[in-house]
């Protein structure tokens, strides 16, 4: 068989065994001068898929490869196109999400050259080769979407939308490479819309408020596609974001942590930059730190063995702390260069981040040197800015060069009040007082339905900190007392026993969660078990983490609020 047919090879190797889709390594001519490549060949039908390359020559238009920028931006373009000509089919294209990132899926060369680089998971459930089934995706719906991707055969609405990606893209460089000889430190656009649709869901929210920069920290930027931009600057030296709760600060803040990323037309943060060596630090209790110097945050730790002190200037754990793993995630990123710190109060450890004078006074033997007495000479001696999210503490106010009041989503400079707030020393006035009855809700027990789209029952555990309910995974990372996985399949099992009929849609969660616990206590594990036909590894779960699991099921719906006390 001469190899200049792929489709009539591949036909030829049906019912063959597995292992011979081997021979087709090497590359294949698919016309007019394009190259398939069989890179790699998977193992067995559960591999990971196999590597197929295709190449085409003067493919790309010079107007849009005359730069590296736009040639990444254009073959960014071009893998959500093929993407999308493949929807549906088993074929595998990295072309990411909004961020437009520099990746091996997809490249252009200068020379209009476009290689796309593809997993294909080859047929053949049974370890037999299916060869017309694979003669179809790699001789027929493969070339044909690749196809798609030459220039020459553009519809000139695709012309335009790869101009706009690939003008976008330039846009926003250009945008980033005027922060340093402007002082800045990051950029957020007029008209940027910023928060996403969801914690899961990465598109931009509908019906946003569009950002809107204050006139006192406005600049603008020229642009080589959209002309002059106008937005808010983020100058260097300290800045803090502040503002009610919910108001809108931390989406700023991750905004620009994104805004180190250049994003796609309809993202909302096309125009949103940030210098790219800013870094977002943040506590994480238990990771590992190996021989970090940490001693601008921590002067002395206590060992715990034989009233030793560990060295804070060669510190080493395998479980940190909150405040030591955040102290260390700061020097570790200046030493890896970092030229702004993103810091945001969600996520970190409070005691890294402030000591107010009570505390000062009642623990005289604090290691931890707060943020807030590192923060102006990290700057000034050690030329690291950083971006501060903070509304639960004031002792920032008079170490911020730039204060940025977040309220209800619009954006004002409060620097000079906050200044003048600082100078006034502290106080605190009590301004709420009781605790009012929690409110009891009456949970939809239809909303508790484990059964998928395909409307097959799924329950599964993925490790300890994933649910699979129906078509939903809870993320239970954060729900730290659960500590094994049979106890989320448990949670799982305990959540449909919830919907079916426990609940009965007029009780409240509470006593829901009553009736739960008193049938697990008569039945333990078989109240989660469906009868002797059902066998399967599960630990009876706790009230409270059957509750948590609700509480962050995504399609969970409430019925009625039952207000006031019971
Ligand atoms: P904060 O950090 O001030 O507590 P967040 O930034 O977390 O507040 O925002 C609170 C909520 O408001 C989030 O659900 C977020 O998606 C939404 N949100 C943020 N900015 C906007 C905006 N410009 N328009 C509409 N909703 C927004
Ligand atoms: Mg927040």
């Amino acid at each position: 068989m001469p190899r200049d047919d792929l489709a009539a090879t591949l036909r030829s190797l049906d019912g063959q065994s597995y292992g011979r889709y081997r021979s087709l390594s090497g590359d294949w001519p698919l016309g007019s001068g394009a190259t398939l490549t069989v890179v790699r060949v998977q193992a067995d039908p559960f591999a990971p898929p196999s590597r197929i390359r295709v190449r085409l020559p003067d493919a790309a238009p010079t107007e849009l490869t005359t730069t590296p920028d736009r040639r990444r931006a254009l073959s960014g373009f071009l893998l959500r196109r093929l993407r999308r000509a493949l929807r549906g089919t088993p074929v595998h294209v990295d072309a990411g999400g909004p961020e437009v990132l520099e990746r091996s899926a997809g490249r252009v060369e200068a020379d209009g050259t476009v290689t796309v680089e593809l997993g294909v998971p080859m047929p053949g459930p049974k370890r037999r080769i299916l060869g017309r089934e694979a003669a179809t995706l790699l001789g027929e719906t493969l070339p044909a979407a690749v196809a798609q991707l030459r220039w020459e055969g553009f519809p000139d609405d695709d012309r335009r939308a790869a101009r706009e990606f690939v003008t976008t893209v330039e846009d926003a460089v250009a945008l980033r490479a005027a922060l340093a000889e402007r002082r800045l430190v990051a950029f957020v656009a007029d008209g940027a819309v910023l928060p996403r649709r969801s914690g899961v869901d990465d598109h931009p929210l509908e019906g946003a408020t569009p950002f809107a920069s204050p006139e006192s920290l406005r600049v603008t930027i020229p642009t080589p596609n959209a002309g002059d931009v106008t937005g808010l600057g983020v100058p260097e030296g300290v800045t803090l974001i502040v503002g009610g709760g919910y108001h809108g600060k931390s989406t700023v803040l991750r905004a620009i942590e994104a805004g180190v990323y250049d994003h796609q037309p309809g993202d909302g943060r096309e125009r949103v930059v940030a210098r790219d060596d800013a870094v977002k630090v943040r506590a994480e209790d238990g990771r590992s730190v190996v021989r970090t110097d940490v001693s601008a945050f921590v002067t002395h730790l206590p060992s715990g063995q034989r009233g030793e002190t560990l060295p804070t200037d060669d510190f080493s754990t395998t479980n940190a702390s909150g405040s030591t793993s955040q102290a260390a995630s700061m020097v570790e990123a200046v030493e890896a260069g970092a030229g702004v710190l993103l810091v945001d109060e969600d996520t970190s450890a409070t005691n890294i981040m402030i000591r107010d004078g009570r505390m000062q006074q009642l623990i005289a033997t604090e290691p931890l040197v707060p943020f807030v007495e590192r923060i102006r000479p990290l700057h000034a001696e050690r030329g690291v800015s950083s971006v501060l999210v903070m509304g639960g503490s004031g002792d920032y106010l008079e170490v911020a060069d730039t204060v940025i009041m977040m309220d209800s989503y619009a954006c004002r400079e409060v620097t000079g009040r906050a200044h003048e707030i600082a100078a006034q020393g502290r106080t605190r006035a009590v301004e709420h007082s009781g605790f009012p009855p929690v409110t009891r809700r009456v949970v939809d027990p239809s909303s508790l339905d484990p059964t998928g789209r395909q409307g097959k029952r799924r329950v599964t555990a993925r490790g300890v900190d994933t649910l699979t309910f129906g078509e939903d995974d809870v993320d239970l990372s954060a729900v730290e007392q659960i500590v094994d996985r049979s106890q989320v399949t448990g949670i799982g099992r305990a959540l449909a026993l919830l919907g079916e009929g426990v609940l009965d849609g007029t009780i409240p969660l509470g006593e829901g969660l009553d009736l739960l616990d008193a049938e697990l206590g008569r039945a333990g594990v078989d109240a989660l078990l469906g009868g002797g036909r059902d066998a399967t590894d599960l630990a009876v779960p706790r009230r409270h983490e059957v509750a948590a699991a609700l509480n962050r099921l995504r399609t969970v719906k409430v019925r009625e609020l039952l207000r006031g006390a019971p």
